[in-house]
Parts: C-alpha cells; structure tokens; sequence
C-alpha cells in the first residue's frame, strides 16, 4: 500500500477512535454525575447542602452537553480541512491573487486559524452566555466579551505573527537543522511572552491593585518568610468583572515574582483559608512544578519540530491529508498548518499521563501546605473553592484520568485527612 493511502487510512481510524473515545468518556461523566444526583455523598453531608450538590450536578451536566458538540464540530472541522479538500482549496484560492512567498503563506496559517475560530465562536459563546450565564457564574457583558475578543487578537498578531513569519522563514532557509533553530526561536519567545506577562500582558485585561488588607498581608508575608520566599508584591485582581470563579496564583520570575489573588477568592475565605491556599501555591515553587512543566513543553515542541522537520519533507504527508503540494514555491505552511491540525487527533491518547503527573504535582503542593498551615484550613478552603465554582464531588473516574488536572475534592480531602 502506498504511504499516502496509509496515512488516509490511518488519520480516518485515529479520527474515528478520538471522537468514539471522548464522547464514551463524556456520556460516562454524564451518567455517573447523574446517577450521584439526589444525595450528597455520605462524607459530606455535614458540609455541604443538597442544593449546592444539585447545582455542581447541572452545571456539570450543562458542561458535558455543551462539551458534545464541540467534540463533533473539531472533528468535522479537521475532516473538512483534510480530506474533505479545504486547506488546499484555501491554498489554491490564496494563490489566485497572491504570489508565493512568505506573505501567501502567513495569510495560509492566518486563514486556518481564523476560520477555526470563527466556527467555534457560537460555542464559546453558548459557554459563556448559555451554561456560565444560567449558573450565575458570567459577569461579563456583550461589550466586555467584544472587548476581550478584540484585544486577545490584537495581541496575538503582535506576539504571534513575528514567531509566525520566523519559523515559515527558518522553514526555508534555515537548511536541514531549521527545526532546531525554530526551537530555539520557540524557546526564547515563550519565555519573552512569560516574562512580560505580569506586567504588560495582563493589565491588558484585568486591573491589579496592590493588596490592602494589612493583616492578611502581614499572614502572607510571614509563611513566604517561614517558607523561604521573596516576592515582590500582593495583588488582588478584579476577576469579578468576568466570573464568580475564583482563584489565585504567582506570576513572573525571579525578583519579579508577585502573588495574585482573585478579589472573589478573598471575599469567599477567611485570612486563614487564604493563608493555606497560597502555602499549596508555594508548595508548587518548592517542588519546581513550574521548572519541571517548562522542561516537558520544550522536549515535547523539540520531539514534535523535528518529526515536523521530517513529514515536511515528504509527499505522502500533504496528499495523504489531502493537499496537492506546491510544485514552485514553499509548503512550509502546508506543513505547519496540516501538523497543528492533525497531531491532537493522536496526542489526545496520551492525555491520561499528562494529566495523571499534574494531579500528583498537586497532592505534593497539598502536602507541603499542610506542612506549613493547619491542614484543617487548606480542607474547608478547598471545599469552599469546589463549592463555590460547582464543582461536582462525584466525577466518573475514567473521565478524571483523561481530562483532570486537579485531583476531585473527595481525593484531596481523603489524603488530607489520612495525613
Ligand atoms: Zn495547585
């Protein structure tokens, strides 16, 4: 047989398996969820109401359903970009009216992303307005998400199409080694982007004032003391602008480095709560969880460049994903476009691990801020956080393994208590 028709073939049956798999794993979270409905599990029914259990259960409901139809929508999408002749009828269409080079094939990758975009946005607007609107969790008007929208664009094509024109550019003139030097570019972009994120990025978006609460703040300051800790400054950010789910977390590096805490987060706990929560987040620092993440992503990306570097190179990968490549001129785009679409048809097989090694990096945080605060107060603050962000205490256990990055409340309470 010959390599493009097993290439066909074999995106046609990982196709079928990935959409077969994720909408088994989502009737699974829909019948278990529903089946623990009417009664709130027997370890907490001193904690929390049969309302708020009933809510986590709808919300969760509402999610999965939600959830079907965009498994579908990506797969038909892909299909329509592959086999179905899409990518290559835009390439062609593109070709019409502009010569080949570098700007027909940014405005090939710009085209892909933005009909993708433009097809999931009724989606993401049903998420918003639909099920988080229905839950009481939206905060965001029309305007604001307009806002949003436009902003997140305007800087993706200032972060993005610099990076972009780079590695199309490396694609073609950077020799055999271009995917090494493309890493590289990567590499040194994400840590751009990460090291002006507190600063610039964000304040894009949300408003950070330096926090006020002086015996909060005296709190915090002594663990990160007690904990080895320098940082630079306490903020709280007005994420009830957009949503009653809250949260908090460190950005930046080294010196630079601040504590963000949600202003929702600080109206739901008390100081002692707070305290614990922001020992976990501490917990992810003294374990290097962060350093350890990066590390991955920049194997993954260098493992994934060079098989790009690879498939590029050969014919059966554009016309087994039913694009006729160039004859004069760059596929560089073809290359990227068709290797961005394709590998999280495969990549989703491997979800369990990376999910699995974040849900212990999150038992090892737990752990060390039950070695620095009473454990007691990281258990009513994390039951208060699930409750509040609905939650549901009783997920199906397959459907955790695939998509969980957080351990469900009953999981990290058990081992709590245990300690
Ligand atoms: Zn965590």
């Amino acid at each position: 047989m010959n390599p493009s028709l097993t290439l066909t073939l074999l995106l046609g049956a990982a196709l079928l398996a990935h959409v077969a798999l994720k909408l088994w794993l989502n009737t699974r979270q829909v019948r278990h969820v529903a089946a623990h409905r009417a009664q709130v599990p027997a370890a907490y029914v001193q904690t929390i109401s049969l309302s708020d259990h009933q809510k986590a259960a709808d919300y969760t409901l509402a999610k999965a359903r939600l959830a079907q139809w965009d498994i579908l929508l990506d797969a038909l999408l892909l299909l329509g970009w592959t086999l179905l002749g899409g990518l290559n009828a835009l390439n062609q269409w593109l070709l019409s009216f502009l010569s080949p080079g570098l700007g027909q094939q940014l405005a090939l990758v710009l085209g892909f992303v933005l009909v993708g975009g433009l097809i999931g946005l009724p989606l993401s607007l049903m998420q918003t307005f639909g099920v988080e609107q229905r839950f009481g969790f939206n905060k965001m008007t029309p305007a604001l998400w307009l806002t949003d929208l436009l902003k997140g664009l305007l800087l993706g094509a200032v972060l993005g199409l610099p990076l972009l024109a780079l590695v199309l550019w490396l694609m073609d003139a950077g020799g055999a080694l271009w995917w090494l030097w493309a890493w590289g570019a990567l590499v040194l972009w994400q840590l751009f982007v990460m090291a002006i994120a507190p600063n610039v990025i964000m304040p894009l978006f949300n408003q950070f004032t330096p926090l006020q609460d002086e015996s909060l703040k005296g709190r915090v300051q002594a663990l990160m003391q007690r904990a080895g800790f320098q940082a630079k400054g306490f903020f709280v950010m007005d994420g009830s602008r957009r949503s009653a789910h809250s949260n908090a977390f460190f950005t930046g590096f080294g010196a630079s480095k601040r504590v963000v805490f949600f202003d929702t987060l600080l109206q739901q706990l008390s100081p002692a709560e707070m305290e614990a929560v922001l020992a976990h987040e501490l917990g992810h620092f003294k374990h290097k969880h962060i350093v350890k993440m990066m590390a991955v992503s920049f194997a993954t990306s260098l493992a994934g460049l060079a098989l790009l570097g690879w498939l590029a190179q050969q014919a059966w990968f554009y016309t087994g994903l039913g694009v006729l490549p160039n004859m004069s001129g760059s596929n560089s785009a073809l290359a990227l476009v068709l290797f961005l679409g394709v590998v999280p048809v495969f990549s989703f097989f491997l979800a369990p691990l990376s999910s699995w090694r974040s849900r212990v990096q999150e038992f090892e945080a737990d752990a060390y801020a039950a070695s620095q605060t009473p454990a007691a107060d990281l258990a009513s603050a994390l039951l208060k956080l699930y409750q509040d962000n609905a939650s549901t205490l009783t997920p199906d256990p397959l459907f955790v393994k695939f998509y969980y990055s957080h351990p469900p409340a009953s999981e990290r309470l058990a081992r709590m208590g245990a300690a």
